[in-house]
């Protein structure tokens, strides 16, 4: 719904937007477990063209990052089987890392245990045994897990979930194709992350909704960037609920439990859409005060916080590097 939601906003704003002639062309295919909405300029044989090519490249990365399937890279990772990582793979996994160690583990690419556990992978969530959550969670540090070349060497089987950051990447990747096809402007939107660029026709900057946590009408905010990524990571995203509780799908490495850290969503605004994903979901674990601490001297980066009080936080950069309107 989260998706819906931004995506509705982020075109109908880009539609606004000049007359008939600098419409774009608009395409979207349901990938990546949401629905991905690219829209470029100029609407041209050549764009269009792009376009195929940009959703076929999020096909291959959606392969390559796959854990579901039985003859799955990842799959073969965590029944202890030596692979090599193709480049998707080894970039996306790279990153995760990259984030994990500054973050200190609160986002860690080896939860996919914990995480198929719940089963937020499969649409079929289930609360786990507690006996259960403890024994997956011996599985789970990054620290424990290295990469040489295009080998990730562990002591034991690696269950690696790139849930967190595959999206973030397939947007970037697909934007690259785009431009390089000849688009002069356009967005990628795969559900709420998202990667504007170039100058849309009329010079207006690209308006993107930020959801309101409880209401799918509702809206937090509207940001306003000249182009780069945003990406969303919220409690209302993916949940059930049992024994009147609400339980989602962003997890603690610590306990192994749905992070409770204050927040209801973070949103973050990064040149790159695999840096936005990973830090929305690390920041989504550490809470507001060690989230905004992980963001210092980041230059780039921005942050809007929705705290479950309902305050709203926001980085420095907000309302002056990009444009932030409160609703
Ligand atoms: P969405 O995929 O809904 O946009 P996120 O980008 O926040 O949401 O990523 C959440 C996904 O990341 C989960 O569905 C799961 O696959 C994985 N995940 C959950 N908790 C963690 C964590 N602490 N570190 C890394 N990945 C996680
Ligand atoms: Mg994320």
């Amino acid at each position: 719904m989260k998706s819906l939601v931004l995506l509705v906003t982020a075109l109908s704003f880009l539609l606004a937007s000049g007359c008939s002639q600098d419409k774009p062309y608009r395409e979207s295919r349901f990938l990546m477990g949401t629905l991905v909405e690219i829209a470029a300029y100029p609407d041209t044989n050549r764009v269009r063209t792009a376009v195929a090519e940009a959703y076929d490249r999020m096909e291959a990365i959606e392969a390559a990052t796959d854990h579901r399937k039985e003859d799955s890279v990842l799959a073969a990772l965590r029944r202890g089987e030596r692979v090599i990582l193709s480049g998707d793979l080894r970039a996306v996994f790279a990153s995760a890392m990259m984030i994990a160690r500054e973050s200190s583990g609160a986002f860690d690419p080896t939860m996919g245990k914990v995480v198929s556990l719940w089963g937020f992978d499969m649409d079929t969530p289930r609360l786990p045994l507690e006996q259960e959550l403890r024994n997956s969670l011996k599985t789970v540090g990054f620290e424990k897990v290295t990469l040489a070349g295009s080998i990730i060497k562990a002591g034991s089987p690696v269950w690696l979930d790139l849930g967190g950051v595959a999206k973030g990447y397939a947007v970037d990747e697909a934007v690259k194709v785009l431009k390089e096809q000849g688009a002069s402007a356009g967005i990628v939107n795969a559900g709420g992350d998202l990667k504007a660029f170039g100058k849309k026709p009329g010079g207006k900057r690209w308006r993107i909704g930020v959801q309101a946590p409880d209401d799918h009408q509702e809206l937090a905010g509207v940001l306003e960037i000249a182009n780069g990524a945003v990406a969303t990571s919220g409690d209302y995203e993916r949940y059930f609920e049992t024994g009147g509780k609400r339980y989602h799908h962003i997890l603690d490495p610590g306990t192994g439990y749905p992070a409770r850290s204050g927040l209801r969503s973070v949103t973050i605004v990064a040149f790159d859409c695999l840096l936005a994903d990973a830090l929305s979901t690390a920041i989504f674990v550490m809470g507001p005060e060690k989230g905004l601490e992980l963001l210092k001297g980041r230059d780039g980066v921005h942050a809007v916080l929705v705290l479950e009080t309902g305050e709203v936080l926001t980085t420095d950069g907000v309302g002056s590097e990009v444009g932030f309107e409160r609703r």
